[in-house]
């Protein structure tokens, strides 16, 4: 849960030293622990990134009694080149130039974000679905081969399975650029005029590099938040599964029906983010939170290198599950697509036009604030019924391991956290966006995930 509190009185040399402006001082409030949580976190994240690698490897098993033995792990495996190589580094700056030109050279369309708190409106450029398809296309079919002459020859492939075989000296790669990254935003964030995000500007420098100081930082009209939100973690991860796929076929001869599902599962996660990426610039991301380590290592280390477990685990651990509980999974996994994909959508229609044919006819609550809210279809089954679409997709894409693992469930777990506490953070933001009507609308729709239950 967010534990929220004021900055004065979390940062008393910050109010001691200004004292004279102490009036002036707007009233800050902390998440995530404040500073101390938001270092604590910095901390951990990337060290959960290489337990998990371990936890799930041949060597360790799943056996969380060895892995608890720090002493053992760190004698067997620190070598340096275990965690990091100069051609892993290059292969990830390589995927992030290629990303970046897709963005800037492939057609695109562009779209008008959500108004600003300064009133100003930003522009996107949305080819992130047409980068997807591309990116499938070169890492499938290989890329260009030209002579000396200039002439074409040929395409080379890409041996996927490297992704695979350098996957922790990649995830150290990802992880020192999500930092660097980090500390440019952060610099940048100090120049004179800048939009800063409201949770992002406390005055403390830890949590402020944390969480993200300046809003939509941009170079030219490249706007960096949502390019890394959505292309080369999210891609990336794609990558990383097909990799894992590309191992095992390598060393099995065939690729597992539980590999096929979740590279199927988890492709269509992807894709569908992609497909509807206008619909990110709405999000709490985009429009509240600022760019810094939080979503920049969460974008480039922390989805591509947790999120891909599942498939990483299947290459030398395959559970052989049945056809009957292959079906189970898959109809967990498209259950879930389908509340998830219908809630977002019916949401997205009814923003852009509540005139809408396929929203007209919903029951909505109209607040002071003008804005009117649903209390039908899908948001009148549950207020975050969204969410739990998700989460339920979460849960198959670990079910795909069996059972004899508790790690490769991680996913299902920290992501029910990370729900829980999203919805507390979103419903603080609406308390304040709509005052009285938002305790009528949650007596409207009472129930928060599962309706009946929560
Ligand atoms: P939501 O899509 O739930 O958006 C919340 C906003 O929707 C509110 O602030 C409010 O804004 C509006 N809203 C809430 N209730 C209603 C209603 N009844 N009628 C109309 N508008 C309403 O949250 P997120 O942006 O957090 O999530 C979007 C999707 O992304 C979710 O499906 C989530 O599961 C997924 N996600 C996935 C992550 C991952 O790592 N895989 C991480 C985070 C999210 P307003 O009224 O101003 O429009």
């Amino acid at each position: 849960m967010a534990k929220k509190s004021s900055s004065r009185s979390k940062s008393p040399r910050r109010v001691s030293r200004k004292a004279k402006s102490v009036k002036s001082l707007p009233e800050h409030e902390f998440e995530f622990g404040g500073p101390v949580g938001a270092f604590a976190t910095m901390v951990a994240l990337p060290l959960v990134i290489y337990f998990l690698y371990f936890a799930a490897s041949s060597t360790y098993k799943c056996n969380l009694v060895s892995i608890a033995d720090i002493r053992e792990v760190l004698m067997d495996s620190f070598k340096l080149d275990t965690f990091f190589n100069v051609n892993a580094v290059l292969y990830v700056l390589g995927w992030l130039v290629l990303c970046v030109s897709m963005e800037r050279f492939l057609f695109s369309e562009i779209v008008e974000g959500t108004k600003l708190k300064n009133g100003s409106t930003l522009k996107y450029r949305i080819n992130g679905h047409l980068q997807f398809w591309v990116t499938l296309l070169i890492f499938t079919h290989g890329y260009p081969r030209f002579g000396e002459d200039g002439k074409f020859i040929g395409l080379s492939s890409f041996k996927l399975s490297w992704i695979y075989d350098n996957y922790l000296p990649m995830a150290t790669s990802a992880i020192l650029i999500s930092i660097a990254l980090s500390i440019y935003l952060y610099w940048r964030s100090h120049r004179k005029g800048v939009l800063l995000a409201d949770g992002g500007n406390t005055g403390n420098r830890i949590y402020d590099f944390f969480i993200g100081r300046e809003l939509n930082p941009r170079i030219s009209d490249f706007d960096l938040k949502e390019f890394c939100e959505l292309r080369p973690g999210l891609i990336g991860w794609l990558l990383i599964n097909l990799g894992c796929a590309a191992k095992q076929f390598e060393s099995d001869g065939a690729v597992s029906p539980s590999m096929v599902l979740i590279n199927v599962f988890q492709g269509l996660y992807v894709w569908d983010a992609l497909y509807h990426e206008r619909a990110i610039l709405t999000t709490m991301d985009i429009t509240t939170d600022g760019f810094g380590y939080m979503l920049a290592f969460g974008d480039l280390a922390w989805v591509p290198f947790t999120y891909s477990l599942q498939a990483r685990y299947l290459v030398e651990n395959d559970p052989q599950l049945s056809i009957p509980v292959l079906c189970v999974i898959c109809l967990l996994n498209f259950t879930g697509y389908a509340i998830f994909r219908g809630a977002n959508s019916e949401k997205d229609a009814f923003r852009r036009n509540p005139q809408a044919p396929e929203v007209a006819h919903l029951e909505t609550l109209t607040t002071k604030s003008g804005r009117k809210l649903l209390v039908s279809g899908w948001w009148g089954v549950a207020r975050k019924i969204n969410y739990t679409g998700d989460w339920l997709m979460g849960l198959a894409w670990c079910l795909t391991t069996g059972f004899d693992c508790i790690v490769t469930y991680f996913y299902a777990i920290y992501f029910c956290i990370l729900l829980i506490h999203r919805s507390l953070r979103d419903n603080e933001a609406c308390e304040k966006k709509y005052g009285n009507d938002w305790p009528a609308y949650q007596a409207k729709v009472p129930y928060a995930f599962i309706p009946g239950v929560y």
